[in-house]
């Protein structure tokens, strides 16, 4: 099929489901100048491994090095801007198409973009908290304290180091994860988008679902299972099938 059919086929499908939701991964924010940090030898950070530096393993035994060098990564993520495929996903959630968004991203381009349901299950970059008394604190106060060489940085409350509420490599899943889990058993229809479906246990969720939906530039292990696979950008295909729901 070519790829006009294919997005014709996909709007068929979201104009006929009950209850739809999406599922992003790093390919929906390539377009906004962000690299998709899971997967290794995308050739940005050419002189390090972000799986190994951004994990629990080497916040606890090395935090100088998690701060000086993950948390790097996690900081450039935040001037990003989100692009076209970001904010149709925001109009469709408005005009009830879809349901809401789980993201496997953390650079907060879905809520800018204006979504107002999204479950972020790996996390975000706009808050940290402290491993010692649990209290909050946002990510500017994390980049201010870094700034000016309190590394790692601690809380004022009680001294504990600080973290940023990112799901490293390492973490348990958070409770955005079990409410995603939920909202998509109880969907029809499950749109992926820009996730190569490979990172565990996010790849377990299009299993759960009838109906799926993949737009992703790369092969993922459910192709074989979904009802439309698109080989596009995130922001060509959904700009067409949005076009095509709305005529
Ligand atoms: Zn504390």
């Amino acid at each position: 099929m070519d790829s006009k059919n294919l997005f014709k086929k996909a709007a068929e499908l979201i104009k006929s489901s009950q209850k739809t939701m999406v599922l992003t991964g790093a390919g929906i924010s390539t377009e906004s100048g962000i690299p998709d940090f899971r997967s290794p030898g995308t050739g940005l950070w050419e002189n390090m491994d972000p799986t190994e530096v951004l994990s629990t393993k080497v916040l606890f035994n090395s935090p100088e090095e998690f701060y000086r060098v993950g948390f790097k990564i996690l900081s450039s993520m935040r001037n990003a801007e989100p692009n076209e495929a970001h904010y149709i996903l925001s109009e469709m959630e408005k005009e009830g198409i879809i349901a809401g968004v789980i993201t496997q991203n953390i650079d907060n381009l879905h809520q800018k973009a204006g979504s107002k349901k999204v479950y972020e299950v790996h996390g975000n970059t706009r808050e940290g908290s402290c491993l010692r008394c649990g209290e909050k604190v946002s990510f500017e106060l994390l980049e201010e304290k870094v700034a000016k060489e309190e590394i790692p940085p601690r809380c004022d409350r009680c001294g504990g180091m600080l973290r940023p509420d990112v799901v490293l490599f390492g973490d348990p899943m958070p409770h955005a994860f079990d409410l995603a889990l939920k909202e998509v058993q109880e969907s029809d229809l499950l749109i992926v988008i820009g996730s190569s479906l490979v990172v565990a246990p996010v790849n377990f969720l299009p299993g759960m679902v009838d109906g799926l939906i993949i737009i992703n530039a790369t092969e993922t292990p459910y192709d074989y299972k979904a009802d439309v696979v698109i080989r596009e950008k995130a922001s060509y295909a959904l700009r067409n099938i949005w076009n095509l729901i709305k005529s």
